[in-house]
């Protein structure tokens, strides 16, 4: 008797081990495909069932799972213990700006272990946000961390850092994660890399952003050990198409030998303004052999959409492209980052990859419907694109850099990048010896595995 529990507590520990290990590839435990590999064109969507969709292998060589290093980093992580000083837990800050009306409290009802919890509530929203985070902490550079909390709310709501530095205040708050609303207790868990020479007293902000509520509980931060790829990757992508991505992005990659990977939005290109690119333009890119990647029919927020509107934005993308272009998509980049589970799930149908507006590199554990991004915007300097390329080859990740317009520096166009500073990065990409390839090339390399 003793030896068959023994043998049951063996099988089930094995079991726990692999389901794990499934999940790895999904860090949102509410997306329910565990498989990467893309189902067949749904039949009921006319407009692209005409399409032979290939499905790609599963993934096979992936590392297994973080191995963690040391302790939680967060003080008082469930919010158990009571500041001294007053009616509020320990090590816990709240912030709010902007036009908002929002309630932070101290959450009892039900909460997910102990007795306490964090919560918000936005009453009242016209723009700003609101968040609860911890007192910031001095990480390690050069080092990979994962945060991991459970959350219930009822919208969406995203994750960003607070960069703590008295010298040099913080401008920019990248996206590093998002989640969907969920009614009840749910794991949201993400991995990030601190660079060597960014500052690293940091916190991971919650972010809500719109009317609605958010309550978390059982917040973690723990150093991780790398998990480098067998070899750094840069990927040049660029989005929208803007007409300078073509007349001057496209013949610097040319002259280099490099091949970009370019998202294209049907509406934009068929009805260009005084800044986007024509179908003469992207023929251009077809005929060169770059990766022509879809970026949605009409460029709106995907996540905000009913399931039938996210199927049409993707298939009649894909209609356009195929016909117009004589291309079939391999992937889709978000039109504003914009994502969601459905988004996410809706994107499996039809595409091998997506690639999404989420800041960081992409590691061997990256989840190819979620490859994150740096992008390069008029703040960006020609010193960050060089350290970007630097922390991919010394980390052996995939940078994956995002660009849209090229041209003369312009303090007004947010997305306008300096050419001179384009061609200095590929210049440099080219000077390291390391390897430059599209998005879909990259997943075949490091993946082991075609979709052609
Ligand atoms: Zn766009």
């Amino acid at each position: 008797m003793k030896k068959n529990n023994s043998y049951i507590i063996i099988l089930l520990s094995i079991l726990s081990i692999l389901s794990y290990a499934c999940s790895l590839n999904t860090p949102n435990p509410s997306l329910t495909n565990t498989n990467n590999t893309p189902s067949s064109v749904p039949t009921s969507t006319s407009s692209a069932s005409s399409f032979t969709f290939i499905p790609i292998p599963t993934v096979s060589n992936s590392p297994v799972n973080d191995i963690e290093i040391g302790e939680n980093l967060i003080d008082n992580p469930g919010a158990e213990i009571q500041d001294t000083k007053k009616d509020a837990p320990a090590n816990w800050i709240q912030n709010s700006f902007g036009n908002i009306e929002s309630v932070f409290s101290w959450g009892t009802q039900d909460p997910f272990s102990g007795k306490k919890y964090l919560s918000i509530s936005v009453n009242k929203h016209t723009d700003g946000d609101a968040k609860w985070y911890f007192a910031p902490k001095t990480l390690k550079v050069n080092s990979w961390y994962k945060y991991s909390e459970v959350y219930r709310s009822n919208v969406k709501t995203r994750f960003t850092y607070l960069i703590d530095n008295p010298n040099k205040p913080q401008t920019n708050f990248p996206e590093v994660w998002k989640v969907d609303p969920s009614d009840s207790w749910n794991e949201a868990s993400f991995r990030f890399y601190i660079m060597s020479k960014e500052t690293s007293h940091r916190s991971i902000m919650h972010i809500i952003d719109r009317q609605g509520w958010l309550d978390t509980d059982e917040h973690k931060l723990i150093e991780i050990k790398p998990h480098p790829l067998p070899f750094p990757v840069v990927s040049i992508t660029f989005d929208d198409i803007k007409k300078t991505a073509v007349s001057i992005g496209l013949p610097e990659l040319e002259k280099r030998g490099i091949k970009g990977t370019f998202f294209i939005t049907k509406n934009l290109v068929l009805n260009p303004d005084n800044s986007n690119a024509d179908m003469v333009a992207v023929s251009k890119l077809v005929k060169q052999k770059h990766e022509i990647g879809s970026h949605s029919a009409t460029h709106s927020y995907l996540a905000e959409m009913t399931p039938d509107k996210i199927n049409d934005e993707m298939s009649e993308s894909i209609k356009f492209l195929k016909e117009d272009l004589t291309i079939y998509p391999k992937g889709i980049a978000y039109p504003f980052g914009d994502f969601s589970d459905i988004v996410g799930q809706k994107a499996k149908t039809y595409f091998y990859y997506a690639r999404t507006t989420l800041d960081g590199f992409n590691d061997a554990l990256f989840d190819q419907y979620k490859l994150k991004i740096k992008s390069v915007n008029n703040k960006t300097t020609s010193e960050q694109l060089i350290e970007w390329v630097d922390e991919a080859k010394q980390t052996s990740t995939w940078l994956i850099l995002l660009f849209h317009d090229l041209g003369d520096p312009n303090p007004v166009n947010e997305y306008m990048v300096p050419t001179a500073y384009f061609t200095t990065l590929l210049d440099y990409i080219q000077k390291q010896n390391i390897a430059v390839m599209t998005v879909s090339e990259a997943i075949e390399k490091l993946r082991g595995i075609s979709i052609n």
